[in-house]
């Protein structure tokens, strides 16, 4: 088997096919910390392409309560055990090497556990490898795909006793005894996608231009190896048409051919629905080897590699995933590390006493719907408060915050504090004047 450069595991790695890289790779930052569940994003995107006959189960963008819920039902439970049995089997360790030299190529170390593509047994079967066999997965059953949100809102509790969860102590930072939290979901447009390679039809590709993974339905015979293979469980298998069917990122918004759009690269219906303003979506330039071209300037690129607070989801998979999360303060860190890899203590540490630009930069989450492509914070704002965190003394300021579209022209101009707006004038009943008042 050929092998690739995994820069969130700082290793070449086994994979089917040659290293070949988009120019530009879809990717998005979820901050886990302000998520509410109010599954706007998936509604957004169910009424635009899943609303359709053998579409009901189908929720290619899902908000999951961990650590119980999941759709489908237990997906990463699964694998991680299916992981585990492997590396034991294989006499391997999950561990990463973290101290290692970090940089773009390798900012989370080296990680010397076994990907999906690795925990295989040996190549040397007698029947040699089948298409399916390229990557460790399993089929969930039809079951498993009935809830997009099971388990909601329960906190974890003691192993076997219902409704134990309450206790008296209460909660407070750094983490919670009593915890949950939303983890919102979608395809991840990997840059060694699992679906792709067990397809034994080649019918899905990754787009030169912009990375964005799409199943043709042409030439797709329903086999289900993507559905098998794909750790995160996205693609799905439509049994009105007996193809299977994934996320699409939205493309024609990608391509700036929404009629809204005037031309410029959009965000996803999913991304602009956000109610939490937990999201923020764009487009990185790659380098040749794969890795991201430094543009320090480019909103993704700054939460991922420059304040390193946006984590890869299961990097330790392999598939190299473009969904980051900044990942919940509340949350033990021990789940964190098993979830996002070892990069989460810096990530918490950064985004609680945020830097002028971090703060800056999370002013513009879902403030317009045009990929903002560059961003900038004119720290020239005055001091509006101050106070000590983890002992250190920290301060805000109203920065100016701009950000600019694909051609450069600015698509906000907002500042750290939001403006307040009183309704001072009174109408002839006595209430404070509404603009939509009539
Ligand atoms: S998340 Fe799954 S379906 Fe999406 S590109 Fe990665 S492997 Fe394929
Ligand atoms: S990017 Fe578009 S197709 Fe994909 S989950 Fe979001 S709304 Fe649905
Ligand atoms: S719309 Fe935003 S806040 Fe609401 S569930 Fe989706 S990701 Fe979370």
């Amino acid at each position: 088997m050929p092998e690739v450069y995994n820069w969130q595991l700082g290793r070449k790695m086994k994979f089917p096919f040659q290293e070949a890289y988009p120019k530009k790779q879809f990717a998005f930052v979820f901050n886990l910390n302000r998520c509410i569940a109010c599954q706007t994003c998936t509604m957004a995107c169910k009424s635009t392409w899943t609303f359709s006959k053998g579409q009901e189960f189908m929720w290619w963008n899902n908000v999951e309560t961990k650590p119980y819920g999941g759709y489908p039902q237990h997906w990463d439970i699964k694998l991680l055990k299916m992981l585990d049995e492997s590396h034991k089997k294989m006499g391997r360790k999950p561990i990463w090497k973290s101290e290692m030299e970090k940089g773009t190529a390798r900012p989370y170390g080296v990680y010397e556990g076994l990907t999906i593509f690795e925990a295989l047994p040996g190549e040397s079967t007698p029947m040699g490898f089948t298409p399916s066999e390229v990557a460790l997965g399993y089929l969930p059953g039809d079951k498993e795909w009935r809830f997009p949100n099971i388990f909601e809102d329960s906190p974890y509790g003691p192993l076997g006793k219902r409704n134990a969860f309450v206790h008296s102590k209460g909660t407070s930072l750094p983490e919670h005894e009593h915890w949950f939290f939303y983890l919102p979901r979608l395809c991840n447009h990997c840059t060694y996608p699992a679906c792709l390679a067990a397809c034994p039809r080649k019918a899905i590709y990754k787009r030169e231009e912009d990375g964005i993974v799409l199943i043709d339905q042409k030439r797709c015979r329903g086999y289900k190896k993507c559905v098998e293979a794909c750790p995160y469980k996205k693609p799905m298998f439509r049994s009105a048409t007996r193809v299977s069917e994934k996320c699409i990122a939205c493309y024609p918004r990608i391509e700036g051919k929404d009629p809204l759009s005037n031309g410029k690269p959009m965000e996803t219906r999913c991304m602009t629905a956000c109610v939490g303003k937990i999201r923020i979506q764009g487009l990185v330039d790659i380098d040749s080897n794969g890795v991201w071209k430094k543009d320090p300037q480019n909103p993704i690129y700054f939460l991922v590699h420059v304040e390193k607070v946006a984590l890869p989801l299961y990097p330790q998979f392999g598939t190299l995933p473009n969904g980051y999360y900044i990942p919940p303060r509340w949350v033990p860190r021990k789940y964190l590390y098993q979830m996002f890899g070892p990069g989460v203590d810096e990530a918490i540490e950064r985004y609680t006493a945020p830097s002028r630009d971090l703060l800056g930069l999370l002013q513009l989450f879902r403030t317009t719907q045009k990929i903002i492509f560059k961003f900038e914070v004119q720290k020239t704002g005055e001091k509006i408060y101050e106070t000590t965190i983890n002992g250190k003394k920290w301060a805000m300021y109203n920065d100016r915050v701009i950000g600019y579209d694909k051609d450069g022209e600015i698509v906000v101009d907002t500042k750290v504090l939001e403006p307040i707006f009183e309704r001072k004038q009174k109408d002839q009943f006595g209430y404070y004047k509404h603009y939509n008042s009539i």
